[in-house]
């Protein structure tokens, strides 16, 4: 067993508190206890990490990325979307070896670590019709030490690099065998993603419902980013897009949809009724120019709403600290009234809500969650002063203020150093892979 106390303990269910520890089990890795530091035992005082003048906060989970773009930051910035997808997305996802994608995750998931998010969710589509590609994002996971949900995409739009393709057998195949192969590692779990609307078939959307129904798993789905889209979706299906989920019985608990930037009131509706999640993403929503979701409505009808950094090249950085701060910002914008978000509210998307989407006991340091988390130096210039821990963790931090990280009980980040693979060696990867791209 180990214990674990700071000067404040940041839980979602209690709030800050002060004067308390957290145990450890050293087999499971689970957070087995949460009490004040009265009640441990002299003999349990003795195995008492404790981190002075620090406060201990869930690790920040980010439920939307896809790790390979981030190989592809610069190269097509400040484009409309069809210029960024087709000579961006398109034309480099078609030269990435496995190799390629394995530097892109180190990459990608490195950054993230340096800003204090201990699990990513990584919705990979270059699946090559195996496993293969699949298999090297997720080592790239394993070794920096970091926890992933991997968002296997199902995708059948001829339209898009065949790469992507699969028919609805291979995808569910492929997915469910990926899903048992890692079922053991802790570490690692695999949920089943029809890439959206318009890149995968309805009936390729509803084998990804069956296939999530099957292995217990949420199934992700990009729905209504741009205005194309709803207006797209409009024509085919004589619906909006998530009027039309609901028709076709494929709005459910299980779906945590990705976006969703253009809906009306009675699609915020119809997803409370159903109880479907959202992960938004706005730094990407502002990069790509598709809007403002409606994310005060959102909240207000009760919808779990989680936050993803979304892929390198649409956002370009890799903080959820950040989506926090933007999410917040953006919807004082567009009501001109600065009360309509809370810090407090902020949090709980960057960090409990998150493991709610993922569908893992993760982001809340409480009995029974995973032991993810981060150390945050309260003497950083960053954090003062200590009026309201809420209001600087959400709209002031800076990486600077990050100590150390924790992952499934161990030391993954040590005073903005990576511990288990140093960041020259992933730059001279990016570099090497990089290398000629015009
Ligand atoms: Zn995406």
């Amino acid at each position: 067993m180990t214990f674990y106390t700071a000067d404040s303990i940041y839980s979602a269910k209690s709030g800050v508190l002060s004067e308390h520890f957290f145990e450890v089990d050293d087999n499971t890795k689970k957070i087995i206890r949460l009490a004040p530091l009265a009640e441990l035992s002299p003999d349990e005082k003795g195995k008492l990490v404790s981190f002075k003048d620090c406060m201990i906060i869930p690790g920040l989970v980010n439920t939307h990325n896809h790790s390979f773009q981030s190989l592809l930051k610069g190269f097509c910035d400040d484009k409309d979307f069809f210029d960024w997808r087709d000579n961006a997305l398109y034309k480099y996802a078609n030269v990435l070896t496995e190799e390629d994608i394995y530097n892109g995750a180190l990459f990608a998931f490195g950054e993230m670590l340096l800003q204090g998010i201990t699990t990513v969710c990584d919705f990979f589509y270059i699946n090559d019709q195996d496993n293969k590609n699949a298999r090297a994002v997720i080592r790239a996971a394993q070794d920096l030490g970091m926890r992933i949900s991997f968002a296997r995409t199902m995708y059948d739009w001829d339209g898009a690099p065949k790469r992507f393709q699969e028919n609805i057998d291979q995808a569910v195949n492929n997915t469910r065998s990926l899903f048992q192969e890692f079922k053991s590692d802790s570490k690692v779990s695999v949920l089943p993603a029809p890439h959206s609307l318009h890149a995968a078939s309805p009936e390729m959307i509803k084998a990804g419902r069956d296939l999530a129904k099957e292995l217990g798993t949420k199934f992700h789905m990009h729905v209504a980013e741009g205005k194309y889209e709803r207006q797209m979706i409009q024509e085919k299906h004589g619906h909006p897009p998530v009027k039309y989920l609901a028709e076709t019985e494929i709005l459910n608990e299980d779906l945590v949809m990705i976006h969703c930037v253009w809906l009306d009131d009675e699609e915020i509706q119809l997803m409370a009724d159903r109880r479907s999640a959202l992960s938004y993403n706005p730094s990407s929503n502002m990069f790509l120019g598709d809007g403002i979701t409606r994310i005060k409505e959102i909240v207000d009808s009760g919808v779990v709403i989680s936050l993803g950094t979304d892929g390198g090249c649409s956002n370009n950085r890799a903080s959820i600290i950040e989506e926090m701060r933007m999410t917040s910002l953006l919807q004082k914008v567009k009501f001109c009234d600065s009360s309509v978000t809370t810090a407090e509210n902020m949090f709980k998307m960057g960090t409990a809500d998150g493991g709610v989407n993922l569908g893992l006991p993760i982001g809340e340091i409480s009995i029974g969650f995973e032991a993810d988390f981060v150390v945050v130096d309260l003497n950083d210039l960053s954090m003062q002063p200590r009026q309201n821990m809420t209001k600087n963790l959400v709209y002031s931090l800076q990486p600077s203020a990050l100590k150390y990280s924790y992952i499934a009980g161990k030391r993954i980040l040590e005073k903005g150093k990576l511990l288990s693979i140093p960041e020259e060696k992933i730059v001279e990867k990016v570099q090497k892979t990089t290398k000629g791209w015009t």
